[in-house]
């Protein structure tokens, strides 16, 4: 795969739902991927990238963003409390919302700063026990809390369990959102992100088919 094929493939998905052309973003996803992957795929014009660390992020975004400006940032892994500023500063979407205290710090953050981020509430919809995100029967509680602060949450994310059929955690994402009111869907990897926009996804998180496979330490 690569950058192209994924982008075709993501057309053809659209396509195949119904959906309207260019309904879903790709987030390219970076983390762990040489820094010479990440500028052919700049080069190739793409300008929305996902990393799941806030340190590996910092080390990397400033300088590929002083000579392209245009670049949108998400963050897609889990937050710690004590990197909300940092994340705030460097992200322009954050998809792992998955707690009061990360909520109130948020809050904080973004009424300080004056700036805010796109923000996906995180449900670990298989109910895994070493995942983040919120419990799918304590998301719409979690939700209307993050509403009562005035965090502007705009969607759901999800990470289905490695060994299940992924469907079933994307239609139950989808439920979760349209009860809520909620338009974005963060949902659908490399493996599985035609089903995701099948079931609707508006955000589908690619790595190592964009980059090739992630070299791991
Ligand atoms: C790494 C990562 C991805 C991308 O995974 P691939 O299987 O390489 O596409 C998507 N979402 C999150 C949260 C990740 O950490």
């Amino acid at each position: 795969m690569s950058l192209e094929s994924t982008c075709a493939a993501i057309k053809a998905a659209e396509q195949r739902a119904g959906r309207p052309r260019n309904s879903v973003r790709l987030v390219a996803v970076s983390k762990l991927q040489t820094g010479k992957r990440v500028a052919a795929v700049l080069a190739a014009g793409h300008r929305l990238f996902g990393e799941n660390r806030v340190q590996e992020a910092m080390e990397r975004w400033p300088t590929f963003r002083e000579r392209q400006g245009d670049i949108s940032l998400h963050m897609v892994g889990p937050l710690q409390t004590n990197k909300v500023r940092q994340a705030l500063k460097l992200f322009d979407a954050i998809h792992s919302v998955d707690r009061v205290s990360l909520a109130d710090k948020l809050a904080r953050g973004i009424q300080s700063l004056g700036r805010a981020p796109e923000l996906f509430v995180q449900v670990n919809t298989g109910e895994e026990p070493q995942k983040s995100g919120v419990p799918p029967t304590e998301a719409d509680e979690f939700i209307r809390y993050c509403q009562g602060i005035d965090l502007p949450i705009t969607g759901l994310m999800v990470i289905p369990p490695a060994w299940e059929e992924p469907s079933l955690h994307f239609a139950l994402l989808r439920k979760i959102a349209l009860r809520n009111g909620l338009e974005s869907l963060s949902m659908g990897m490399s493996g599985d992100f035609e089903t995701a926009i099948a079931f609707g996804a508006t955000h589908v998180r690619v790595g190592s088919a964009v980059f090739g496979k992630r070299p791991y330490p």
